[in-house]
């Protein structure tokens, strides 16, 4: 079977051809056959991330409780699998933070047990 990808890992978007069978083995459970339209080779492992365990990272923002903002940005620091974005959203949405707060505050460690902080990206001082 064939796909095509928009690489996402640098603003070239390269569009990347592959070529691929499924096995039976879990260990290994594609065979590439072919890749194509890739300039480099993080276009590859980026293809072979998407279609074994593809993950995706979250950009957001929460309530700041008196703040001179009232929304502080965060972000994941490592990305997760693409099937539990909505779960981690599920958590992150109801979060509220007392001002003030530092960008590199971690709001929850271990989100859901996958791996990864929820970390604010930017100040916001308390009014
Ligand atoms: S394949 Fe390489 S050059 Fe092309 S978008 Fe991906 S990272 Fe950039």
């Amino acid at each position: 079977m064939t796909r095509e990808f928009t690489c996402i890992i640098c603003p070239n978007s390269c569009r990347i051809n592959v070529s691929y069978e499924r096995t039976e083995d879990p260990a290994s459970p594609l065979r590439i056959q072919e890749v194509s339209g890739n300039l480099c080779a993080r276009g590859k492992g980026y293809v072979l991330q998407e279609l074994t365990d593809p993950r995706r990272t979250i950009s957001t923002s929460v309530a700041v409780e008196g703040g001179e903002l009232p929304l502080a940005s965060v972000r994941l620091t490592d990305p997760i699998p693409r099937d539990r974005i909505f779960d981690a959203m599920a958590v992150i949405r109801p979060l509220t933070v007392k001002a003030p707060v530092r960008a590199g505050n971690v709001l929850v460690h271990d989100l859901l047990g996958l791996g990864t902080d929820v970390l604010v990206t930017k100040d916001v001082a308390a009014h």
